[in-house]
C-alpha cells in the first residue's frame, strides 16, 4: 500500500463555474509554497500529493489557504482482500478501544454496498483486536473511499480553510509593528487576496528594530503566501513637516491622512488597501476620525478587524505566529510624539486648514524613495 496526502478542498467547492480556476490557483500556491519534492493529482473535488516528506509537507499545508482538511491516506487495489489486509497493518499501531467504520462507494462496479461493507469491515476488526463499535463518540473512525482505487485513513488534520491566495487580485497592508495589522493582513489572505505590505519608516526616530520587526512579520505574513513584497516608505521628512506645521492635537489625524494619500498613491493595480483599523481602540479610530481621515480618497479601504475585540484580536495573533514578534517593545512613528490631547472628533475643515504646507511634494518624494524588501531572513535576531 502507498502512503499519500489527500487534500479536501474548503469553501471554494462552492464557487461551481470557478471551481478549475480556484484549483488551478490552489495547485500553483502549493508548489510555490512548498519546496519540497511533490507530484500533485489534481481532481475537481480533491487533490493528491505524493511526496516522501508525507509530515513535513503535511504541516506546511496547514498553512496555505483552500484547504479545509487533509488526510494522510494509505492507497491499495480496489480488491476486498487488499483492502481488508491494508486495514489490519494500519490499526496495529493505533491504540483504541472504540471505532467505527465509515465506509463511501464511490465506485459502483465495487460489489458490496456501504453499509454492508462497514459491517465486513467492522467484523474483521472486532476479531482482530480488542475493542468494540461505538458509532457515536468512537476514538477511531475507519474511513474507506472506494474509487478506482482505495483510500483508508484514520484522521483528518484540519486545513486553514478562505480561498486560495491570489484569486482575488492584488491588495496592500498597511503593516505596523503592532498587534492588530498583522492580523488584518492574515485575514486579507484568507479570503484569496494576494498582498504586498507598506511600512512607514522615521528614523531616526523609530529605530532599525523596530523595522526588522516589520519585515519578521512580514515575513511570517508571508509563510501563508510566498508572494509578499514589502515596500517601505522613508517617511521622516513629512513627518517631521507635520509636527512644524500641525497643531499638536491634530498630529496624529494628519499623519494618517498622509498614510492613506501615500497607499492609495503607490500603485493603481492595487484593487484595495487594508490596514488594522478597529472601532474605538484609539483616538484616531473613533468614527469620526476614520472618516475623516479615510475623507481623503475614495479608493477602496478594507479593516478585516474592525469590529474585533482586543482580545479577539491577540487570539489571533498568537494562533498565526505574529504575536510574540509584535509585543516586542520597539516604537512605531504612530507612537512617537503622541500629542497629550489627541482630538477624539476631529473636523474636516481643521485638518484642510492645517494641511497648508507643500504636502505633495514630500509625498512625491516618499513614493519615488521607496524601498522593496522581498527577502525576510534578515540578520533580525542580531540586531536585538
Ligand atoms: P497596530 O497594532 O496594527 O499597530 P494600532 O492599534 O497601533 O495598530 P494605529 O497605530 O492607530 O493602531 O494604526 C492603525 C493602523 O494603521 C495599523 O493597524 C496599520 O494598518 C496602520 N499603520 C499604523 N502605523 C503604521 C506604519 N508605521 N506603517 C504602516 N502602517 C501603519
Ligand atoms: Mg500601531
Amino acid at each position: 500500500m502507498k502512503r499519500l496526502i489527500l487534500i479536501k478542498y474548503g469553501e471554494l467547492t462552492t464557487k461551481k463555474g470557478n471551481r478549475r480556476v480556484f484549483i488551478n490557483k490552489l495547485e500553483e500556491n502549493i508548489k510555490k509554497l512548498l519546496k519540497n519534492d511533490i507530484k500533485i493529482i489534481k481532481k475537481l473535488d480533491r487533490m493528491y500529493i505524493e511526496t516522501l516528506n508525507i509530515d513535513l509537507v503535511s504541516n506546511k499545508l496547514k498553512k496555505i489557504f483552500g484547504i479545509q482538511g487533509i488526510v494522510i491516506a494509505y492507497k491499495v487495489n480496489t480488491n476486498i482482500e487488499k483492502i481488508k489486509e491494508a486495514i489490519v497493518k494500519i490499526l496495529e499501531n493505533q491504540s483504541f478501544k472504540t471505532f467505527k467504520v465509515d465506509t463511501k462507494r464511490a465506485n459502483k462496479n465495487f460489489a458490496i454496498k456501504s453499509m454492508d461493507f462497514n459491517n465486513v469491515i467492522g467484523s474483521l476488526v472486532l476479531k482482530t483486536f480488542p475493542c468494540r463499535v461505538d458509532v457515536h463518540n468512537p476514538e477511531v473512525t475507519i474511513k474507506i473511499e472506494i474509487r478506482e482505487e482505495t483510500y483508508i485513513y484514520l484522521n483528518q488534520i484540519k486545513g486553514s480553510g478562505g480561498y486560495p491566495v491570489g484569486i482575488q487580485g492584488h491588495g496592500l497592508l498597511m503593516l505596523s509593528g503592532g498587534i492588530d495589522s498583522p492580523v488584518a493582513g492574515y485575514l486579507a489572505l484568507k479570503r484569496g487576496i494576494d498582498i504586498d505590505c507598506l511600512y512607514f519608516d522615521s528614523p531616526p526616530h523609530t529605530s532599525l528594530e523596530a523595522k526588522n520587526k516589520v519585515i519578521k512579520l512580514a515575513g511570517i505574513l508571508n509563510e501563508y503566501s510566498g508572494n509578499i513584497r514589502l515596500l517601505v516608505v522613508p517617511f521622516t521628512k513629512l513627518q517631521e513637516a507635520i509636527y512644524k506645521n500641525v497643531p499638536s492635537e491634530y498630529n496624529i489625524t494628519i499623519l494618517r491622512r498622509m498614510m492613506y494619500r501615500i497607499a492609495t498613491s503607490i500603485d493603481q493595480n492595487y484593487k484595495v488597501i487594508i490596514n488594522g483599523e478597529s472601532i474605538g481602540q484609539v483616538a484616531s479610530q473613533t468614527l469620526t476620525s476614520i472618516n475623516v481621515i479615510n475623507s481623503v480618497t475614495s479608493f477602496p479601504i478594507i479593516r478585516p478587524i474592525v469590529c474585533l475585540d482586543k482580545i479577539e484580536i491577540i487570539d489571533i495573533a498568537k494562533k498565526i505566529g505574529t504575536y510574540e514578534t509584535s509585543i516586542l517593545p520597539f516604537e512605531d512613528c504612530c507612537t512617537i510624539f503622541v500629542p497629550k490631547h489627541p482630538v477624539i472628533n476631529p473636523k474636516l475643515e481643521k485638518c484642510l486648514e492645517y494641511e497648508n504646507f507643500d504636502y505633495e511634494s514630500l509625498i512625491k518624494e516618499c513614493i519615488d524613495h521607496i524601498e522593496i524588501i522581498t527577502n525576510f531572513n534578515n540578520n533580525y535576531k542580531e540586531l536585538l
